[in-house]
């Protein structure tokens, strides 16, 4: 408390109300009200020596005329004035500013102290008595000043505070951005990884043609769902699905077309099955379906037959209405077949069996199946045995000219006796030597035996040898025929073969280039069998043949069965448009003969005339057939 109190200057811009204030000022800024002259005047020159910007006013009314325009850091304000008492001004100074922002420090007489209280109570901030002991003045208006900076100093750290706090937040509000956006790329890219994973896994489980399972994936939820049956039981079957005549329709149209195919088929397949089943493509023209339900076998027989029923239907490629067929094997689970492969190997036995009984067709897996493909490999066997001690023999079976009621010609059919089996079929033997690429070694050596055999027949008796169509595969067709009919000597014309409408389905444009070679050597061509399997009219039209002989499964139906009647008539007119002859095959009874020689037919072979005979017995027969009938 003496003269070289020394005022810090404060620093700050604005009081704390918000209006500019003193502070910043090099002074303290001092108003001084009093309506007593000399009393402002000693107390202005003093407080100005004290380093106090001061400025006065001799009443209340220029006091809040003076604080209107300019800002002050501390109203000295006398209590008693004329025009406007001390406690009038302070209620209009504190009307709009708080203790804070401008202090007040009240002058009253000593006696005045209820005016004192009332003055605190109104918001002074302090007073000093009359008359004024000025180091008391000095230090309650330093300590007000002091305050007051201190207080603007607090709320200007306050304010810088707020503000770092505010740069903090937005930093934090920043960064978190960063981090949300960084989050965002992370999951994006785990995302992508897994997409491209699942993608990697959807590949190694799926057929990229139809987007089926594939054989990998059908293997895992075959062995899954028989899991789970030996835990919670159930019934399932698994049907194994293999397309007949799909080879056909890629070799001649191309793989680009099969394709389609098979695309095609794959939709129709899974919407023929019920939500919960599985399907998978195994390879090629292979599907395999696992069948959920507890009506075994019921159940599988009906899926099979839609199957089958679907496939059926025509499917329209490129604008070509194609037709393929379906065989179906179908194991059921339980029994001794437990794991995956076993069942699969079971339903795909019966798959087979179904397509060697005639395709188009389902068959359960019977364990009688394991057995029958062991005697297949038996049979296998005994087969090449037979061949390589050229066991096997040649029956003739005589075609008998209806106009002249004479024997024309015969047809060499194949012969097996075996040692432990006695007579195989030939329709068993010859398929399966076709299966097992026997049937050019056995093809060429009835060719030429027949060949040999024919020679020594009257002139003019023709020999007919049937051809497979797997031997039109080997490319040494035609020089087989050259051989074996210059070894035996044969008159080209007196041989015939016969062919199926099956060697139009595989490779038939190179099937036809042989048949016109062998055309061209004068021989003779046969549409054997004709009417069944893959008939069609257009396949007389892509080969001038020399003879159709009408399947003995139409004839066996004569004279009542209404289709074959109408059937045998349309090849009968069909041929003698060609000019082409036409045989009737299996004719056994006169009411057959009868119906074929009014149809037109120019030949006929059958039991009514005789059964295959062994090489032996053909003069005979061709003695009576030469000697004047009575
Ligand atoms: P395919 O060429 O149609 O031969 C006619 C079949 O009908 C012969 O059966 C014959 O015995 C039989 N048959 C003839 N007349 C009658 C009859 O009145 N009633 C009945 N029920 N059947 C009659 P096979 O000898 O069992 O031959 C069956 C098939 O095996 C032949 O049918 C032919 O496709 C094939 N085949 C036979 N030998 C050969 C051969 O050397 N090579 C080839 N590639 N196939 C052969
Ligand atoms: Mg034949
Ligand atoms: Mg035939």
């Amino acid at each position: 408390m003496n003269a070289h109190h020394s005022i810090p200057q404060p620093a700050i811009g604005h009081s704390l109300d918000g209006k500019p204030s003193a502070a910043n000022e090099e002074k303290p800024r001092l108003l001084i009200v009093d309506d007593v002259f000399e009393n402002r005047e000693i107390l202005r020159r003093r407080f100005q020596r004290q380093g106090f910007d001061v400025t006065d006013a001799g009443g209340g009314i220029e006091a809040l005329d003076v604080l209107e325009r300019e800002a002050f850091d501390l109203v000295l304000l006398d209590m008693m004035m004329p025009d406007l008492s001390g406690l009038e001004v302070l209620a209009h100074i504190r009307s709009k500013h708080s203790q804070g922002s401008l202090p007040v420090i009240m002058v009253t007489a000593k006696t005045q102290s209820e005016d004192v209280v009332e003055a605190l109570n109104h918001g002074a901030n302090d007073y000093i008595t009359k008359p004024v002991d000025f180091s008391i003045a000095l230090a309650r208006v330093v300590t007000q000043v002091e305050r007051r900076r201190a207080e603007l100093k607090i709320h200007q750290m306050n304010e810088a505070l707020a503000r770092a706090n505010e740069a903090l937040e937005r930093r934090v509000a920043d960064r978190t951005k960063d981090l949300v956006h960084v989050n965002q790329q992370l999951r994006s890219e785990i995302e992508q990884r897994e997409r491209t994973q699942a993608t990697i896994t959807h590949l190694a489980h799926h057929d990229a043609l139809t987007g089926l399972g594939n054989r990998l994936l059908f293997h895992k939820e075959l062995g899954d769902a028989l899991a789970h049956r030996q835990r919670h039981g159930g019934e399932l079957a698994v049907l194994f699905i293999d397309l007949d005549g799909f080879k056909a329709i890629n070799d001649t149209l191309g793989h680009a077309t099969g394709d389609l195919l098979l695309k095609h088929l794959a939709t129709r397949l899974r919407n023929t099955l019920r939500e919960g089943d599985k399907i998978g493509r195994l390879g090629g023209d292979e599907f395999a379906i696992i069948q959920f339900g507890a009506g075994q076998p019921n159940e599988a027989a009906a899926l099979a037959k839609r199957l089958i029923e679907t496939i059926q239907v025509p499917f329209s490629v490129d604008g070509q209405s194609l037709v393929v067929g379906a065989s179906i094997g179908i194991a059921l689970a339980g029994g001794e077949y437990q794991d995956s492969a076993q069942l699969l190997r079971a339903a795909d036995l019966a798959m087979y069996r179904a397509k060697t009984e005639g395709r188009g067709r389902f068959l359960f897996f019977e364990t009688d199946f394991d057995r029958q493909v062991k005697e297949r490999r038996e049979l296998e066997v005994a087969l090449r045995t037979a061949v390589e001690q050229d066991a096997l023999e040649i029956h003739y079976q005589p075609q008998v000219n209806l106009q002249t009621g004479r024997i024309s010609g015969f047809e060499a059919l194949s012969r097996w006796q075996d040692p432990q089996r006695g007579y195989v079929p030939p329709n068993v033997f010859i398929t399966l030597a076709e299966e097992i690429g026997l049937i050019g070694v056995i093809g060429e050596r009835i060719l030429k035996r027949a060949c040999a055999e024919a020679a020594s027949w009257p002139p003019e008796t023709t020999v007919a040898v049937n051809l497979s169509a797997a031997q039109f595969q080997r490319g040494d067709l035609v020089s087989v025929v050259k051989e074996a009919l210059a070894a035996s000597g044969l008159e080209p014309g007196r041989l015939e073969v016969e062919i199926t409408e099956s060697i139009f389905l595989q490779g038939s444009e190179s099937n036809l280039e042989v048949l016109s070679q062998l055309g061209a050597l004068g021989v003779k061509i046969s549409m054997d069998d004709f009417g069944t399997g893959y008939s069609s009219l257009s396949y007389l039209r892509s080969f001038p043949f020399h003879k159709i002989k009408i399947d003995r499964s139409f004839v066996g139906d004569l004279p009542d069965g209404q289709s074959s009647v109408a059937i045998v008539r349309a090849v009968c007119g069909l041929a003698r448009s060609f000019g082409a002859a036409t045989t009737a095959e299996g004719v056994e009874t006169e009411g057959q003969l009868t119906h074929i020689r009014t149809e037109g037919c120019t030949e006929v072979q059958g039991y009514i005339f005789s059964r295959p005979v062994p090489a032996d017995q053909i003069s005979a027969l061709l003695a009576r057939s030469l000697a004047p009938s009575t």
